[in-house]
């Protein structure tokens, strides 16, 4: 890779995208990625054995209406997508375990798409199309600084090796508050990383729990498999099935705090979820094939500490400032820096688009 060379940090969907508009644009682009896999917040999980569907543990939803960015990758994929399950009753339970049965389930307007596959689709779709892009996986981007020839320096680990990347200039997907704890030379003044700081990273601080089945026994119940509970530990449950609901499954969003939840463990969080799932559904909740939980705020290359804070609401985003010093040498994406859609996907894509039009300027 050359010094003319963008280097755009994070696969995740913003980092993607970024890099497959450079890609486009004729520019040579290097991806770097500190895990293992690309997709960042986006991990699927195969469902039962040989079963194609796989399960969200990240996102799962996007709207058609409200997200034209990522529904045009939907169709440049040939991706199919369906709407979220939601025929059937739904479930309330009280914070004494009292159970009521709602004569209908809670509609999301506008309704939610899942697509087929798992959101994992899309992150081995647009993979697929980066044939020109550098992609290395495992690099943890450890700091940056700026040449005095002009360009930029990008402090890499891979395992136990150091190496020194230049760059003509670098695209950030970080969320803000793991971008404040980037060492830089220049370093970003101080006003600048506490605002970064106070920018929460949309759903880090969460946990998804999801239980594999070989019927969706809740449906033939008259039951859509979703529920409400105020007992928990999941505050919000849904149908997780494949479209034709023969690959069955329930997720739920775990209520619980992050800390509540380090502090008691995975295994008795996995029976407890389990466990509610019996109260909710049935015995035949607890003879799951498989379970899986997910908890974001333990992975340090999405949640701050901060991040394990509970939200009380969506936080408002905006684009980010880049310090004077780093103009039109870094650009910053990843979706807590989206003009309009912040937090989810779609922004993740807009803050994508923004960062690669000024930095092809550049
Ligand atoms: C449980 C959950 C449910 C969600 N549900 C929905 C939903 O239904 N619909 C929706 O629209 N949105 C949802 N979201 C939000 C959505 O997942 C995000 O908006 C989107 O995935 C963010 O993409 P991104 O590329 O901006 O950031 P990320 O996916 O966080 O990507 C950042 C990348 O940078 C990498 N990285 C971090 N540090 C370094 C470093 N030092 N060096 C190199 N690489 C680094 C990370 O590994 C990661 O791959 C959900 C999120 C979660 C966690």
């Amino acid at each position: 890779m050359s010094e003319s060379s963008i280097v755009v940090i994070g696969a995740g969907l913003s980092g993607l995208h970024a890099a497959w508009r450079l890609q486009a644009a004729g520019r040579a682009v290097l991806l770097l990625e500190a895990r293992e896999r690309a997709g960042g917040r986006i991990l699927s999980l195969p469902g039962a054995e040989a079963a194609t569907h796989q399960l969200d543990l990240g996102p799962s939803w996007y709207w058609p209406e409200l997200n034209p960015l990522l529904s045009a990758w939907v169709q440049r994929l040939g991706l199919s997508s369906y709407p979220q399950h939601s025929e059937g009753a739904g479930l309330f339970e009280g914070p004494d375990g009292s159970l009521r049965r709602l004569g209908q389930s809670w509609e999301q307007a506008p309704r939610s798409m899942r697509i087929a596959g798992g959101m994992a689709a899309l992150v081995a779709g647009m993979q697929a199309l980066l044939s020109d892009v550098d992609y290395r996986p495992g690099t943890v981007v450890e700091g940056l600084q700026l040449r005095p020839e002009g360009g930029v320096e990008l402090l890499l680990r891979q395992g136990e090796r150091r190496d020194v990347q230049p760059a003509a200039g670098v695209i950030s997907t970080l969320p803000p508050r793991l971008l404040a704890e980037l060492p830089a030379q220049p370093a970003w003044p101080p006003e600048q990383m506490q605002a970064w700081r106070r920018t929460p990273t949309w759903m880090a601080g969460q946990a998804k729990f999801v239980a594999v089945y070989e019927r969706a026994f809740w449906r033939e119940a008259g039951l859509s498999g979703a529920a409400m509970s105020q007992r928990g530990p999941m505050a919000e449950i849904h149908d997780a099935s494949s479209a034709s609901g023969e690959a069955a499954a329930l997720f739920g969003f775990v209520g619980l705090p992050a800390a509540h939840r380090q502090s008691m463990g995975a295994e008795a969080l996995r029976q407890q979820a389990l466990a509610q799932l019996v109260r909710l559904f049935g015995p035949q909740a607890g003879r799951p094939l498989r379970i899986a939980l997910q908890d974001w705020a333990s992975e340090p290359y999405t949640a701050h500490a901060l991040d394990h804070a509970p939200l009380g609401h969506h936080p408002s985003y905006a684009p980010g400032r880049v310090p004077a010093d780093w103009q039109g040498r870094l650009w910053l994406a990843g979706t807590e820096f989206a003009p309009q859609s912040g937090g989810y996907l779609e922004g993740a894509l807009e803050a994508a688009e923004a960062a690669q039009a000024a930095a092809q300027q550049a």
